[in-house]
Parts: structure tokens; sequence; C-alpha cells
């Protein structure tokens, strides 16, 4: 463990603080100051971020630790939040070792965009840092690539005074201040192009302060899409339109600013930047195109990173079952959402659908976390619904304005329901409601137990269950229940030969008269019966009338002799078994 050590200042990079550590150990020779350091005299100091962190950590004792050298005293937060989780840990593997193949990993050699061709500072920063601390240091964020103005005081940011090209690589460089312009003076840059740089740059601000494990480029990556999908710019099928945010996006920049941060977008390219932030989780993309695309988004980090990740147009399930007559009410119950589109505006349209039988739809996308409890239109109130309506119904106490409210739905659809012609379906085994089931068990012991009670005894004995049964579950109450019986007292009693004899003349009189009307016309039983006033008798008991079953035959043998060409007959047959009358229209010939 080092003897002492010049502990980082505010913001200050980790080589910035050795530097200072070399200047006060009175090491002449860079390669001692390396060896206390990091006990090697082969390290190469890296400005930005450094390796060799685990000997570094051991040298400063205990108050650091691999990951707080890394999150304050590095500009590796301004990257971290845009890898991916993988690459994030590899990285960190790359800290603790030599650091080869950590620039490559993190993409600043390959995707190195807007390079800083030296140390930068900002005037009124280092003023304030002579004024606290006595000496000027680097700030980490003043090198960041791409930032150009101190988050702070909006300053433009000033080039130390030294060429890299002829540094040695182990030269550790330390601010001095009398070779620093510490007047505040701007330099002029397009008016337009100002506002956007300085957005930018508390923007880095900001991400240096993300814990740096906390975020990935899987979970950034939904989060544009939420902030996309706002915008209309994904489809409902998912798919991104990239020609329109190519648009937007463009017109969002002044001309010329996104040339000059060499982050200009050539469509024809299927691998240009804007595509590949939006859609490419295997390609990184460098973090200052990650804060264009914050600032096209209208978004901060901060603001940004409280974005919840999209998970479709209607968030991620479960969602609510926003039956009222379910006691699941609002509880999270289903676990699916169907989106379909809505043909007209190509709005995404969801429908949810509970295992009670409700199902219900809406417009999309969501935006508030109460739209999940909104229903654009019910498409099936389903069984336990229109159940609760009937029993709510029979209680006899509400209007139907009143079950109307309660149930959520207007007094129309009250009515609907209520009236006679809405059967209610045959319940599936799953879906019954528990009343129902006690009911009908209820029921069914009495039966059992009284086998030679009537129906109307029945009912007398058990006038609830019987009436919910009724309302509720009709066909199989009716199933259970004894047949009917045939009344036994104040029975007419019909002396059947008596009116069979009755019947027979009438027809054979009426029968006369027909044939003799001028046009033919067919003789059926309706019209037999209907002259007769007996339909419903000669329907429903033909067979208690043989006298007049045969008199019909006889006619018809009669009718067979006849010699006119045309005759409409009356053709009276008992079809065995069928229980019908025929009565039909024949020629001659075809007797
Ligand atoms: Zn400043
Ligand atoms: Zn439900």
């Amino acid at each position: 463990m080092l003897p002492f050590f010049t502990d980082p200042y505010p913001d200050e990079l980790i080589y910035s603080a050795v530097a200072r550590y070399h200047c006060y150990s009175g090491n002449i020779d860079c390669k001692d100051t390396l060896e206390e350091v990091f006990q090697s005299r082969s390290v190469i100091p890296s400005v930005e971020i450094g390796s060799h962190f685990s000997v570094l950590v051991e040298q400063l004792g205990s108050n650091y630790s691999i990951e707080s050298l890394l999150a304050y005293h590095t500009i590796y937060p301004y990257y971290a939040p845009f890898l991916s989780k993988h690459r994030q840990e590899e990285l960190l593997q790359d800290f603790q070792g030599d650091g080869q193949g950590l620039y490559t990993r993190l993409g600043m050699v390959a995707g190195g965009i807007c390079k800083k061709d030296g140390l930068f500072y900002c005037p009124e920063c280092a003023t304030n840092d002579i004024e606290q601390h006595g000496e000027p240091y680097i700030h980490r964020e003043h090198q960041l690539q791409g930032i150009d103005f101190c988050a702070y005081h909006e300053q433009k940011l000033k080039k130390y005074p030294i060429d890299f090209s002829k540094q040695s690589r182990i030269e550790f460089i330390r601010f001095d201040k009398k070779l620093m312009n510490l007047s505040m003076i701007q330099e002029v840059e397009p008016k337009e192009f100002v506002a956007i740089q300085i957005a930018l740059a508390k923007m880095g601000h900001q991400l240096l302060q993300v814990p740096i494990q906390q975020f990935s480029r899987e979970s950034i990556n939904l989060k544009y899409r939420a902030l996309l999908r706002e915008r209309n710019l994904v489809t409902t099928s998912n798919r991104l339109r990239q020609n329109e945010l190519y648009k937007v996006f463009r017109s969002k920049f002044p001309k010329g600013f996104l040339d000059k941060y060499e982050s200009a977008i050539n469509v024809n390219d299927e691998y240009n930047w804007l595509k590949v932030i939006t859609r490419n989780l295997k390609r990184h993309v460098h973090p200052f195109r990650h804060l264009l695309m914050l600032y096209f988004l209208e978004q901060d980090v901060e603001s940004f990173l409280q974005i919840e990740a999209d998970t479709g147009p209607f968030g991620s399930g479960p969602w609510p079952c926003l039956n009222k007559a379910a006691n699941h009410y609002k509880e999270f119950v289903i676990h699916e959402v169907n989106v379909t589109r809505d043909f007209k505006s190509n709005a995404p349209i969801g429908t949810f659908e509970c295992s009670c039988g409700f199902i219900y739809a809406r417009k999309g996308p969501d935006r508030l976390s109460e739209d999940k409890y909104r229903i654009g239109r019910i498409k099936a109130f389903g069984d336990i619904w229109k159940a609760k309506l009937r029993e709510l119904e029979a209680e006899g106490t509400y209007s139907t304005r009143t079950l109307a409210k309660m149930l959520d739905v207007d007094s129309k659809t009250v009515k609907k329901y209520l009236s006679s012609e809405i059967k209610i379906e045959r319940l599936s085994e799953n879906d019954i409601p528990s009343t129902l089931l006690i009911y009908r068990k209820q029921l069914l012991k009495g039966i059992r137990q009284y086998p030679s009670c009537s129906r109307t005894q029945i009912r007398k004995c058990f006038p609830k269950e019987y009436m919910y049964l009724y309302r509720r579950d009709k066909e199989w109450l009716f199933e259970q229940l004894p047949t009917i019986q045939e009344r036994k007292n104040n029975q007419v009693i019909v002396d059947w030969a008596l009116r069979d004899h009755e019947y027979c003349s009438m027809v054979k009189k009426l029968y006369k008269e027909l044939i003799e009307l001028g046009k033919p016309i067919r003789i059926t039983i309706s019209i037999v019966g209907k002259r007769l006033g007996i339909l419903s008798n000669l329907e429903k008991h033909l067979i208690n009338y043989p006298v007049l079953k045969s008199s019909c035959l006889k006619l018809r043998n009669l009718l067979s002799n006849s010699k006119s060409d045309v005759v409409v007959r009356l053709l009276i047959e008992y079809y065995r078994g069928k229980n019908q009358l025929y009565y039909g229209k024949y020629s001659v010939l075809e007797l």
C-alpha cells in the first residue's frame, strides 16, 4: 500500500490523480510512479479509463473499490448503460486485469466518433478548482467524446495546450494553470447549435451519475420503443416505421449539426446508426448518438431512465378483469392480450378475455397506468355477469337504472339481458357459481327423498332453490323434476265415440260443400279443421276417431270410381305409428 495518495477530487479522472501523485511523490521517472501505483513498469497510462484496477485498489487502501473508481473517476459510466449486459461483464474483467482489448470492447476504437485530440477544461471550473483545492485538475466530464460544453457553466470547453503526438505515452500530464486560458470570452458558435450542445452536455453529466450496472442496452432499447410507440413510430405488428423516424429525426436538428458531430445518417445504409440504435441489439452505438436520440425524444437522462420498458401497446400483463359482477373485479387475472389493428385509424386494439366469460376491448396504446381500467367496448358479458344481473333483479328492489349503475352498463343493456328472449346458456362445469351448485345438490336430494312428489310439491318445499334454478338453470331443473302428471281432478271426460260420429258427419257434409265449389280446392287438414272449428282436436286425437277414419277411406273408394277427369279428393290416410292425417290432391289417373 502506498504511504500516501493524492485522493481524487470530485469528477477527477483517476489518471489526473495519479499525475498529481507523480508530482507530489518527487519521482522523476514516470516508470517509478507506475511501479508504485500499478506495481508494473510497463503499464501504459490511459486517460479516459485505465486498467490494473485490482492492483491500484490494493495500493490505495480500503477507501476504494474497483466499482467506485470506475463509477466516479473514469468515463466508463458514459458508455455503460448502452452496453449489453454481457459486454458489461466482460469489461469488468478487463478493468481488473491489464486492460488489453478494453478499448475495443468499449467500442471506442472501432466506433469512436468525435475523438478528442487532447485534454479539455472549462475555464470557470478550473478557476473554481484553483480557489478551492489550490490546483486545477482534469475533469472526466470535459473529456467526453462529442461534448463541447461545460454542463454547469454552459461554457465552451478549451483545449489544454499539449500535443499528444509529441508527448511520451507513459508521461503523465498534470494541468498547469500557467498554460491555461482562464478568460471567459466565448468562441463564436452557431446560435442554433449552442442550445443543443448545452442540452447534450447536461445529459453527459447526468450519465456519469447513473449507477454503472443498473441499465443495459437491452433495457434501454425497450424504453426507446415505448417512446417511439407514443409517437406512433411503431406499427401494431411491432415494426418500426424507419422512413418516418428518419424524417422526424432529421428535422429535429439544425442543418449541419449531425454532420459536425459525425452523426449524419445515410438512409440507404442498412446499418446506419439510427436503424441500429432502434432495432439491433448486437451492435453498439456510441453514447453521444444515444444522447442525440434522447434529445430527439425530448428526454434527458433522468427522465428517460424513468420510462417504463415497452411491452407492446398495452403494457405487460396481467390485466384486470373489468366484470363488475365477478368477485375478482379489478383483479389482475387476464394473462393474454390479443392485439389487432383498427381498420380506420390503424390504432392497436387490445382484446381482453377473462375466464369468467367477460370480454372487453379498447383502443391503444395505453399511455397512463389508469388506462388499464378503461373499457372501450364490452364484447361479451359471460354467464357470471348475466347470472348476477338476474340475481339482483330477483331481489326486486332495484330499478333498471340502479341495476345498470351497479353493473357498470347502460339501462338498455340491462333491459336487453333481462328480456325473456335471452336464454341463459348452460354453464360449463368450471364456471358454475357455487350457489348454483349448492342449490342443485339440495334440490336433487329433495327429489330423491320424496320420489312421489309432483313438481308443484317440490317447488313448494324448495321455493328458494327452485326459483334460483328456474332463473339460471331452467334446462337442468326441468330435466331433474318429475314428469308432469295428468290431471286427475276436474278432468273433462270425453266420449270419444260420440265425438267421432259427430265429426264424421260434419266432415262428410263439409266435403260435399267443398267439391261443389266452382274452382277445385285443395282440401287440407287445416281447412277442414278450421272450417269446422275442431282443428286442434283433429290434430291431436286422430287415433280416437275410428269412424271418421273409415268414412274417409270409404269416401276415397267412392271418389276413385268417379268419372271426372280431375277430381279433387279428400284422402285421409292414417299411417300407423305416425299419427298423421294426409289430405291430398290426386288425379284419377294417378290412382
Ligand atoms: Zn465549468
Ligand atoms: Zn373475470
